[in-house]
């Protein structure tokens, strides 16, 4: 018994996310810029300095992970099971889309919308003001009731 109930909760484990249309979209467009999605565990990086009581929570794997050296995306598969895939993906699109406006370069691409401000401790969180710049557009775009629109036209736009 004990036996069938663990195989199946590893079955469970092992299923592949099912993605909604709109996620699979946006993936497929960034894919379409030469951008590679993975839907893993991202590996670990040297991220940039964050404020103490974050960086002990830092312990956890983050949720998406952009890396510009070789325009990788990483999604946590995580975030499935946490009904938050899409808003990940978009965040992790405009930097996408930063990359693009900034001529392979990160950079804030100067947007005139702010973020909710339940969002401002996780880009408050950065100690350099770079880093707070391209988190907050991020969060910004990803806190935005039409964030999935906004970001594909970014893209569009920009890549
Ligand atoms: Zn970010």
């Amino acid at each position: 018994m004990l036996e069938s109930i663990l195989l199946s909760s590893t079955i469970l484990i092992a299923q592949l996310p099912k993605p909604d249309p709109q996620f699979t979209q946006l993936k497929t467009q960034l894919e379409s810029y030469g951008f590679k999605v993975n839907l893993a565990i991202p590996p670990s990086f040297r991220l940039p300095n964050q404020q103490i009581d974050f960086q002990r929570r830092r312990l956890r794997k983050p949720y998406g992970v952009l890396n510009a050296a070789n325009k990788s995306i990483w999604i946590n598969p995580i975030v499935f099971d946490l009904g938050i895939s899409n808003r990940v993906l978009i965040h992790e699109a405009t930097h996408a889309a930063q990359f693009c406006a900034g001529n392979s370069n990160i950079q804030p691409i100067g947007l005139d919308i702010e973020p909710i401000k339940q969002a401002q401790p996780f880009f408050k969180r950065y100690v350099d003001t770079y880093s707070q710049a391209v988190e907050k557009e991020a969060y910004a775009v990803q806190t935005q009731s039409n964030g999935f629109a906004l970001v594909t036209s970014l893209l569009n736009q920009h890549c």
